[in-house]
């Protein structure tokens, strides 16, 4: 009997519809008003939260699917929905999954309900990783966390960049150098809770695409959390970095821990975009008449669809095969993680490309979406890794040399 398929079960396609209806009720209606407006939409994560899309229930139900493809689907839809308002109804996710990667299961239960909060008194969280001398390079954050024995506290002074949710979020999770002389292994994660003294919104960022998610610098200066609020505790904390100054290898490394197991998802995200613009672009190529026909009915064209095609399904399954294999606790030996991401995202900025291409001069303004896909598309190539440290991630891992 064969044990393998490419199905979908009728949990997932009952929660593929649910999110889709979503994307097409709620978020497509509502996209280009929130590009042009740059701001915060919350009346839209408002709505998302009164169905429970925007909650941890809905986050802990999607994780629960042990296929793995549950997460990737609904981020998929919610792209297809539009990118700006999936990622502010999505950036929470990040914060959380910092939390979760790092965490202890007490401090997931106590943090995580924090990132949502409820309809009616929504909470946010932001992951807060990037600075201005260290994008790529993770390693080098000037970002110090000091610890303050007689009164259990890390004191933390840096800023942040960059910042999906910065400075608005109720909770923010940082990574911090403890000890700057051991790179990234001398790193962790912390949570700020919400109305700690000394965090605060830098400048906010105006952006090519995703407008409507927020991006911007956090500035914490002497600001003192409690110790519990160092994500895995102090004491592994101290066993890991006396393990790094004894040059042994450590499991995991801070900021790198939440990257790998986000990659995918954002994979799919950007698969969500590159469908939408592949099927607008079709609908379009049968209706445009020019010389007479279709334009479809050019192979100039049609060859044009049948790649864009081709490119999506390849692209998800490859996110899909990431996704379950994050799920499962199966090892990325070759970076699967990685070209999930680099794959999808340069899938969709060609795909989004490609579209705008086919509408002609109706692609490039405002009056259709696909100018708004192709600008949003862009961003799945910079953030969480760009496509050229997925290619050294990768690259990496089949060589086994420690390529540069
Ligand atoms: C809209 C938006 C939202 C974001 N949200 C967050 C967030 O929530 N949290 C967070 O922490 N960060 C966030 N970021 C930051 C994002 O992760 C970084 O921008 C990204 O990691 C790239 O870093 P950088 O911009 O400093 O580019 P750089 O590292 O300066 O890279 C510049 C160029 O050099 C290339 N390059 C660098 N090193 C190498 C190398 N070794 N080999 C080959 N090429 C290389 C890069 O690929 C790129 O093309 C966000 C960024 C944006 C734009």
């Amino acid at each position: 009997m064969a044990n393998f398929g490419f199905e979908l079960n009728e949990d997932q396609l009952q929660i593929q519809k649910w999110v889709h209806d979503f994307a097409e009720g709620t978020m497509r209606p509502a996209a280009a008003e929130w590009d042009e407006r740059e701001e915060f939409p919350w009346p839209i994560v408002e709505e998302a939260a009164k169905i429970g899309l925007y909650s941890f229930d809905f986050l802990a139900n999607c994780w629960a699917d042990e296929t793995g493809l549950t997460v990737a689907m609904a981020n998929e839809e919610l792209t297809w929905g539009d990118a700006g308002l999936a990622l502010a109804i999505q950036g929470s996710t990040l914060a959380v999954a910092g939390i979760v990667a790092n965490g202890t299961a007490e401090q997931v239960g106590e943090w995580v309900p924090q990132c949502y909060g409820e309809p009616g008194a929504l909470k946010l969280g932001a992951f807060c990783v990037s600075e201005a001398d260290a994008g790529s390079d993770v390693s080098s954050l000037r970002t110090r966390a000091v610890y303050d024995e007689a009164n259990d506290e890390w004191v933390l002074n840096g800023t942040k960049t960059w910042i999906t949710n910065g400075g608005i979020a109720n909770t923010h999770v940082v990574v911090a150098s403890v000890d700057p002389s051991l790179g990234s292994r001398g790193q962790a994660s912390f949570v700020v809770p919400e109305g700690t003294p000394g965090i605060s919104m830098g400048q906010k960022f105006k952006k090519l695409g995703i407008r409507a998610s927020h991006t911007a610098e956090v500035v914490l200066e002497d600001c003192r959390i409690p110790g519990r609020c160092l994500l895995g505790g102090k004491d592994k904390l101290d066993e890991r970095l006396a393990r790094a100054r004894e040059g042994k290898k450590s499991s995991s490394q801070a900021a790198m821990a939440t990257f790998e197991s986000t990659r995918p998802i954002v994979g799919a995200q950007a698969i969500g975009i590159a469908r939408a613009a592949y099927e607008y672009a079709l609908e379009y190529a049968k209706e445009r008449k020019q010389f007479g026909k279709a334009i479809i009915e050019n192979q100039a064209i049609s060859f044009m669809l049948a790649d864009m095609k081709t490119a999506i399904d390849a692209a998800r399954l490859l996110v899909w095969r990431a996704s379950w294999m994050g799920r499962n606790g199966i090892p990325f030996k070759a970076g699967e993680g990685s070209m999930s991401k680099l794959f999808a995202g340069q899938t969709a900025v060609r795909v989004t490309e490609q579209a705008v291409q086919i509408l002609g001069g109706a692609g490039y303004v405002t009056e259709h979406p696909v100018e708004r896909w192709y600008r949003d598309s862009k961003i799945y190539t910079i953030f969480e890794g760009t496509s050229e440290i997925q290619h050294l991630v990768v690259a990496r891992a089949i060589s086994g040399m420690r390529l540069t």
